[in-house]
């Protein structure tokens, strides 16, 4: 009986959100995400090069109905988003990353962390259907990423993380990150990593700002 009770108040909560909930893409009620837009979320693969020359494999552009689901998980709590998010994610990594390479994901600040309750690389990559590795954490406290040119963003990440386990001999790894903009925080990613004993191969990320496709250099800031 109080089991039936509590199953009915999960569906009246779940029927609820459902109701309230409209698409990220394009704001038509009643979805998570409707049709046209879950099609605008099919990967469109960029690769690109962080400025330490690092290749990065991005699943899709982060523009339009892509940067609004993207900014839904990330700054609304609408983690439901990562399941299709990390779907777009899974082809990326099925097509780039080595089949015995470690997955670790950019570490997440302790604020952030604080204020959304997950990790975002980390969820996308569960998501994907595969398992991530917290090798990677904050060194030290950094600014907000956003706002800041490519010159202040490469000293803004510059020492900022460490691997807070054995070291690797070699082993292959692969740095995974929700968007990549100029690249300066998966530049120090792959740093961290290498100091570590580990060969970051690429890395593989769910979005790249717009900006040229397939060039040596990543878009300014997008
Ligand atoms: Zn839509």
């Amino acid at each position: 009986m109080v089991e039936e009770r509590w199953m009915i108040e999960q569906l009246r909560d779940a029927l609820a959100f459902l109701i309230a909930s409209c698409c990220p893409g394009c704001d038509e009620p009643g979805t998570l995400l409707c049709g046209a837009c879950r099609e605008a979320l099919r990967p469109d693969p960029v690769t690109v090069r962080t400025p330490g020359g690092l290749r990065v494999h991005a699943a899709l552009t982060y523009e339009g109905v892509v940067a609004r689901c993207i900014r839904r998980v990330k700054e609304e709590g609408m983690t439901m988003l990562a399941r299709p998010l990390g779907a777009a994610l899974a082809g990326a990594l099925i097509a780039n990353a080595p089949r015995d390479a470690l997955l670790v994901p950019v570490p997440t600040g302790r604020a952030p962390f604080r204020r959304r309750g997950y990790r975002v690389p980390e969820l996308l990559i569960r998501r994907a259907g595969f398992r991530a590795e917290r090798m990677l954490s904050p060194a030290r406290r950094t600014a907000d990423q956003r706002g800041l040119d490519r010159a202040s963003r490469a000293r803004n990440a510059a020492g900022s993380m460490r691997v807070g386990r054995a070291r690797g001999d070699g082993g292959d790894v692969v740095i995974v990150d929700d968007v990549v903009t100029t690249g300066a925080t998966l530049d120090e990613a792959a740093r961290a990593l290498r100091c570590a004993g580990f060969r970051p191969v690429c890395a593989i990320a769910l979005a790249a700002t717009p900006g040229r496709r397939d060039t040596a250099e990543l878009p300014v800031n997008g």
